[in-house]
């Protein structure tokens, strides 16, 4: 049988062919096939060497040009590890010894090569054995430098003596100890929590025990100087052959603590510097007080001189009168602004989206500008391009104040030449949505490159003569692009000194949060149309009025179950308008929308509604419903949403139905169905709405989001007494004054009854005949006439209601009156809230509407509130809190102690003419 021949690649270094010859016989003879190379000249050897691959090297000892030894020590000193056997012709023991020394593995005679094939086989078996070593300390070294490199700190130790037995360098160098030095030691040396060998061995035991296979433990090392670092030790129980050691992975914690110390650090600053923003927006409110109380005063009387412009006064002192107005006014602005400055500073801003009008934004600022331009003989035009929609999602407000201001400067800093407005839509390169740019142009003085960036800062100006020749703060530009950001866009500048400049305004053509909000009906010229709602496939449309994105968020959900269309409104000046044109079957209303109180816009659409549509107030669990309450109302809700709430508010029957059109309501508080139904049905001639709540949890429920005139209420309740009850309500105040009937079929003592008359109004017994006892007493103690409407407008016709301006400023009180008396209104003063409310008592029927200071000596304006609350006959009355606090937060806590509406000072006379019209018309 013929054995496959190993192939072997060889070098032999000879100079006769013969002996060549002779060597690879033998070679084949032995079971090989050698790939051979036959080389004899130095040269020719470290050439072949610098290839790789060689299993073996046969070499004659003696050439003309070259030898054994010669080619041995060059493979030594390239450091080369190939089976190097040496022949010669003649060999003594003395050239032997110099061979193996030189480092030949074998040797032998020419003539005699028996030995050739066995040591041919030995060495390539040996030289395989070298290299799989080789390999081996390749990998251990480079695992050994990965070790001692890693960051972490790695210990091996001995079970038993517990003594390190190696240590990486990130160790070593952490616990800055000589490397020698340390295999001595133990972890008990180098971890201060560690008291003794027993303490250890309690923690490595269970890993010994096998109970736990690895420990992971936070600790500290000391350093050789004393000085110790946090540590996270992970410590495992390494089984290797019958070996078995620790390891330990140390994670200095150092850098950790540290950032954790930093970060630390940083909220504490960050919490410092809230902390001095809320000082400092505090500080500001209460300037803008003191500032705008005696300004506002300033203003009125100034306004009303003019006004009068009595005779007596001469040209001059009316120009006089014209510069107080103008200073007040602009002085009011710098206030404003500063104001406005601190609240983006502090984040206090308020945005809120609304659907725009393109063209009556337009029209609203070519109202103001068209005169300036006119007076400068400017050219002032506007291009509103066709690709522009007639509407956009933003904040009205902050947008005009943005384009005003540019427009402003534009024809300030304009001598001859034109003013510009372009607006337009684009998309922005790298940007999806599309946005409306204003671009404001004028061919005035400019602004030089270098103070481009500067003018867009906090009371800088380009020109530092600027403040003299024209006047401004350097706060206007500063404020709109703060603003710009916040509506999501950015202002930009163009300009060259003395060449003109161009302001663009960019911004979301629709606020991204607001695309299902504000959904009105719309068509594409912008009109709204008064779809009915069949045409939008729902039979009823239901309106919300409000700027609060958790109310609008439920509604919009629950409305999805019921046939019905929602509309959203978000701002309440134009709210009434907008109804009017849907007439909606129901409207809901948030007291708390910014600008007109929803109470006043609630009033609006009542007064302009014929028949009205049911109206609802509705506040999230955030704001509480307040005890306000007038003629007409449907009711009050508060989320979240109650099914019953729900059913009541989307069933509304629609305008001209019974809901919302009078305002006497009975609460019958009792278990028993049927008795409740007869009693409704009876009680539904003497007042306007009867609920009935069979528990005394449903009763609160139910006294809680509705205003109640009287209330029925059985002595037995499946959840309480109703003496309990009766306490109840005689310890809210706000329910304190609410009449409460007994109506019991319990028969009472006479101490019993006197008990209960102590808080109820009367105690009948049910009985043959009671009930028209118990009607003739539900009306005696319903003050409001039964359908009341009728009789409270006969009554005002008669008489004219006085307006109650409580301020104990003169200079204030003085400025309100005035403004009120011109439009033909009587006034009558009180000091503070104690005078007002003895005013109220006896002035009961006269008085149509206060007008409350908020800062007032003795009982300040919430209190006085508060009380006049308290009593449910005047829960109807409209009460405006007037105060020059103008930061966020004043108007909904004025709202919720339950004021009608808010005046902030300087007043408007537009605003407080316009809620005299809704309340006093
Ligand atoms: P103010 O006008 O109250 O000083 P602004 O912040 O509105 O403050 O403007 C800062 C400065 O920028 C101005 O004082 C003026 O130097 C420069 N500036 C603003 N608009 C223009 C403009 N259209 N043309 C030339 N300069 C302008």
């Amino acid at each position: 049988m013929m054995t496959q021949k190993k192939t072997i690649k060889l070098l032999l270094v000879d100079d006769s062919a013969d002996d060549r010859e002779l060597i690879l016989m033998n070679l084949r003879r032995g079971g090989y096939n050698p790939d051979v190379r036959c080389i004899d000249t130095k040269e020719e050897y470290v050439d072949a060497l610098k290839e790789t691959g060689w299993d073996l090297i046969i070499c004659d000892y003696s050439m003309p040009g070259f030898d054994g030894l010669t080619a041995l020590a060059i493979l030594r000193d390239h450091d080369i590890d190939i089976p190097f056997i040496l022949v010669s012709g003649a060999i003594g023991e003395e050239l032997a010894v110099k061979a193996m020394k030189a480092g030949a593995h074998d040797y032998m005679m020419k003539d005699n090569l028996k030995r050739l094939v066995p040591a041919i086989e030995r060495e390539l078996k040996e030289a395989k054995l070298r290299d799989k070593h080789r390999q081996a300390q390749i990998e251990r070294d480079r695992l050994l430098t990965v070790i001692q490199n890693s960051l972490n700190e790695i210990y091996i130790f001995d079970c038993k003596t517990l003594k390190y037995q190696y240590l990486n360098q990130t160790a070593i160098n952490n616990l800055g100890y000589d490397a020698d030095k340390i295999q001595d030691m133990t972890p008990m040396d180098i971890d201060p929590d560690i008291e003794s060998a027993e303490d250890f061995k309690r923690i490595i035991q269970p890993l010994l025990n096998g109970d736990l296979e690895k420990d992971l433990y936070l600790t500290k090392h000391t350093r050789k100087d004393g000085s110790t670092y946090p540590i996270e030790i992970h410590l495992q129980l390494i089984r290797q052959n019958d070996q078995q050691f620790f390891t330990a992975i140390g994670f200095d914690l150092t850098d950790r603590e540290r950032d954790a110390r930093r970060i630390q650090k940083q909220k504490e600053i960050a919490r410092e510097m809230a902390e001095h923003s809320k000082h400092k927006s505090e500080f500001l409110a209460n300037m803008s007080h003191e500032l705008r109380t005696p300004l506002n005063s300033i203003l009125l009387l100034s306004k009303l001189l003019l006004k009068t412009k009595s005779d007596n006064l001469s040209e001059d002192q009316l120009k006089y009168i014209d510069v107080i107005q103008q200073s007040g006014k602009n002085l009011l602005s710098l206030i404003n602004e500063v104001l406005d400055l601190s609240k983006i500073e502090s984040g206090e801003m308020e945005v809120s989206y609304e659907t725009i009008d393109l063209r009556e934004l337009i029209t609203n600022i070519s109202d103001v500008f068209e005169p300036i331009a006119k007076d400068k003989s400017l050219e002032y035009s506007v291009s509103v391009y066709e690709n522009c929609p007639a509407e956009l999602v933003s904040d009205q407000l902050r947008l005009e104040q943005v384009l005003r201001n540019l427009l402003s400067n534009a024809m300030k800093f304009t001598e001859e030449g034109r003013v510009e407005l372009d607006v337009y839509t684009e998309i922005p390169p790298e940007e999806k949505e599309k946005r409306i740019v204003f671009t404001v142009k004028d061919t005035g003085i400019g602004i030089p490159e270098d103070k481009q960036k500067l003018v867009f800062e906090s009371f800088r100006q380009a020109d530092g003569s600027t403040q003299r020749k024209f006047g401004g703060t350097g706060l206007g530009l500063a404020i709109c692009r703060q603003i710009a950001t916040l509506l999501g866009g950015e202002l930009t500048l163009e300009s060259a000194d003395g060449n003109g400049s161009t302001f663009t305004l960019s911004i979301p053509l629709i606020h991204s949060v607001d695309l299902i909000s504000e959904s009105e009906p719309q068509t594409d010229a912008g009109h709204y149309p008064s779809m009915s709602a069949e045409e939008t496939g729902k039979s009823a449309r239901v309106v919300l009025i409000s700027d609060n994105p958790d109310l609008i968020n439920a509604f919009s959900e629950v409305s999805d179950g019921f046939p019905v269309a929602l509309n959203v409104i978000k701002n309440s000046k134009d709210a009434p308008k907008k109804v009017a044109r849907y007439s909606p079957a129901t409207v809901l209303i948030d007291p708390y929308i910014s600008n007109y109180s929803g109470w006043s816009v609630a009033k609006q659409i009542l007064n302009e509604n014929s028949p009205p549509p049911a109206v609802w107030m509705v506040t999230d669990d955030t704001h509480p419903i307040p005890a306000v309450d007038f003629h007409g109302l449907s009711g009050k809700v508060v989320l979240p949403l109650k099914a019953s709430d729900i059913n009541k508010i989307f069933s509304s029957p629609g305008p001209g139905t019974e809901v919302g059109e009078n305002g006497s309501t009975l609460l019958l508080i009792d278990d028993n169905k049927i008795h409740n139904e007869a009693l409704s049905e009876f009680a539904e001639e003497i007042v306007d709405r009867c609920l009935i709540a069979p528990t005394a949890k449903e009763a609160f429920e139910t006294l809680n989001t509705t205003s109640v005139n009287c209330i029925v209420l059985d002595l037995t309740l499946p959840d309480a007494s109703g003496r309990d009850v009766l306490k109840k309500l005689a310890d809210t105040p706000v329910f304190a004054d609410i009449p409460v009937i007994i109506y019991s079929g319990r028969s009472l003592t006479n101490q019993q009854k006197e008990e209960l008359l102590v808080h109820a109004s009367d105690v009948i017994l049910k009985n043959v005949g009671s009930h028209s006892k118990l009607m003739s007493r539900i009306a005696e103690l319903i003050q409001t006439p039964a359908k009341g409407g009728e009789a409270i407008k006969a009554k005002k016709v008669t008489s004219q209601p006085t307006v109650l301006a409580v301020d104990d400023n003169d200079q204030s009180y003085f400025s309100i009156c005035s403004l009120l008396e011109s439009n033909g209104q009587i006034v009558q003063r009180a000091f503070n809230g104690r005078e007002a409310l003895q005013i109220l008592e006896s002035h009961n029927d006269t008085i149509g509407l206060v007008l409350l200071d908020l800062m007032m000596p003795e009982m300040d304006g919430f209190e006085t509130i508060k009380k006049i609350r308290q009593d449910p006959a005047k829960r109807s009355l409209p009460v405006f809190i007037v105060t020059a606090k103008a930061m966020k937060g004043d108007r909904e806590e004025c709202l919720l102690h339950g004021a009608t509406d808010y005046i902030s000072k300087p007043i408007s006379s537009e605003k407080l003419e316009k809620l005299m019209s809704i309340w006093m018309p």
